[in-house]
C-alpha cells in the first residue's frame, strides 16, 4: 500500500522520537543486547504503595465503569486543592478537565483552539511532541531558539518578537523537558507584561515537572507573576513524574471554561473518561501523604549533581546544571567533531552502536549539536552508562 491512503496531516509529523528511542533499546535488550537506557523520561521508581492500593481497591469495589468524560467529581476536587494548597490558585469544577496523561491534555487543547494557519509560540528546545500535536491540529509552530548562555530560557523581546497577528498560543514549560531549568517570578512577569499588550493570545503552561525542582523557590506559574492573565493561561500538569505514575495516564488541564468545555467536547468523542482505576489511585496520590514526593526528588538532586559532574568530565561535552526534572541537555558538539560525526543525531546512534547506551539527540526537542540525558535511573548506572561511553570514545580516538 502506498503513503497516498494516508491522510497528509499524519504524514506531516514523525513519530514521537523519545518513545522510538525507549523502543529501540528495549528491543536490544530483550535480544540479550546490554544496553543502558537514558533515553526516555520515566522515574525508575515504583509508583507508592498507598496510590497502588487505592487502584486495587477500585478494582476490588468494581469501580470499574465509566466516569464522567471530564474526571470523577473527588478527583476534580483533589486536584481544585492541590492547585488551591500548592500554587495558591482558585478554580471550580467546570474549570477542569481529566485526560489519559499529560500529552493528550495539550492535545484536546490544540484540538479546541487552534485553526488552520493559526500560530502557536514554542521557545526551543521544546519537548518533543508540542509541534507535531499543534501541526495535527493544522496550526502552524513558530519555534523560537533559545541559547544555552540564558539557561534555554525566552527572553521576552524573541518572545515579543514572534508574535504575529496569527498568533494564537504561546508554551511554556518549567521545570523544561529537556533543559531542566525553570523561568523564575520576574522572567515570567517580564514575559508576562508582553503578553498583557497582546490580550488574544492564549498561554498554555505544562508544569508536569513542578516537584521535581532543587531551585529552593516555591515553584511558579506565570498566574503567580501576573495573575490578570487568569482567564488565558490553560495550566497543563499531572501525576506521571511526581508520583512515578506514568504508565496509569492521568493528566489534567484548568483553565477558562469555555475552554475546558470544548476540550471535553473533543475528549467525549474520542477517548472518553481516562481509565476509572488509574482516576481512583490519582485521588489517593493528589490527596494523601506527600512524603513519597520529596524523598524522589531527594534522589533526583543527588543524580543531577552526578550527571553534571560526569557529563562534563568528557571532553567536547558542556552541560550546565540545570534547576530541576530528571534531564541533562548537554551540548556535544565538541565531541560530534571529535568523533569525526555530522551530528547530534549520528552522535546518538553511534553511541547506541559503540556504547550500547540510549540517548535522545537534540534534534528531536529543536536543538542540533546536544543529547539529553534522562538520570531517572540509579546512580550505579548512570556511572556505567557514562563510563560505557567514555570507554567507546577513547578506543575510537586510540585508533
Ligand atoms: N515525556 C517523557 C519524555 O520526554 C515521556 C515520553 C514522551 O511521552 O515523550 O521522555
Amino acid at each position: 500500500m502506498n503513503n497516498n491512503i494516508l491522510s497528509q496531516r499524519v504524514q506531516s509529523v514523525e513519530p514521537s522520537v523519545t518513545l522510538s528511542i525507549a523502543s529501540v533499546a528495549a528491543e536490544l535488550k530483550a535480544a540479550g543486547e546490554d544496553v543502558i537506557s537514558l533515553s526516555v523520561g520515566e522515574p525508575d521508581f515504583h509508583t507508592p504503595s498507598h496510590i497502588k492500593q487505592a487502584g486495587i481497591d477500585a478494582i476490588n469495589n468494581n469501580q470499574t465503569k465509566y466516569t464522567a468524560v471530564d474526571g470523577i467529581p473527588t478527583l476534580k476536587q483533589a486536584i481544585i486543592n492541590k492547585f488551591k494548597n500548592d500554587n495558591d490558585l482558585d478554580y471550580t469544577p467546570s474549570q477542569i478537565l481529566v485526560s489519559s496523561g499529560g500529552k493528550q491534555s495539550f492535545y484536546n487543547l490544540c484540538q479546541a483552539t487552534i485553526n488552520p494557519a493559526d500560530e502557536v509560540i514554542i521557545p526551543a528546545p521544546y519537548w518533543v511532541s508540542y509541534p507535531p500535536m499543534v501541526q495535527l491540529a493544522s496550526g502552524v509552530p513558530v519555534i523560537v531558539q533559545t541559547n544555552m548562555a540564558d539557561d534555554f530560557k525566552i527572553t521576552p523581546q524573541q518572545l515579543e518578537e514572534a508574535i504575529t497577528n496569527k498568533t494564537k498560543l504561546f508554551v511554556i514549560n518549567s521545570p523544561s523537558n529537556p533543559t531542566g531549568f525553570v523561568y523564575n517570578k520576574q522572567e515570567l512577569k517580564n514575559l508576562s507584561e508582553v503578553l498583557l499588550k497582546y490580550p488574544k493570545i492564549l498561554i498554555a503552561t505544562d508544569d508536569m515537572y513542578e516537584h521535581i525542582q532543587w531551585t529552593g523557590d516555591k515553584f511558579v506559574n506565570i498566574l503567580n507573576a501576573e495573575p490578570k492573565l487568569y482567564d488565558r493561561v490553560m495550566i497543563l500538569n499531572g501525576v506521571s513524574k511526581a508520583y512515578a505514575m506514568t504508565g496509569w495516564r492521568i493528566g489534567y488541564c484548568a483553565g477558562d471554561k469555555n475552554i475546558i468545555k470544548a476540550m471535553k467536547k473533543v475528549q467525549s468523542q474520542s477517548t472518553s473518561n481516562p481509565c476509572t482505576i488509574s482516576q481512583m489511585a490519582s485521588i489517593s496520590a493528589l490527596a494523601g501523604d506527600q512524603k513519597c514526593v520529596n524523598e524522589m526528588n531527594k534522589e533526583f538532586i543527588k543524580r543531577a549533581d552526578l550527571m553534571n559532574s560526569l557529563l562534563n568530565q568528557i571532553d567536547g561535552v558542556k552541560c550546565n546544571k540545570a534547576d530541576g526534572t530528571f534531564y541533562a541537555f548537554a551540548n556535544c558538539s565538541g565531541l560530534i567533531q571529535k568523533l569525526n560525526l555530522k551530528n547530534d543525531v549520528e552522535l546518538s546512534s553511534w553511541i547506541l552502536k559503540e556504547a550500547q547506551v540510549a540517548i535522545v539527540p537534540g534534534t528531536a526537542f529543536g536543538c542540533d549539536n546536544h543529547l539529553r540525558f534522562s538520570f531517572a535511573t540509579d546512580e550505579a548506572t548512570l556511572t556505567k552508562a557514562i563510563d560505557k561511553i567514555k570507554q567507546a570514545i577513547a578506543n575510537k580516538t586510540r585508533a
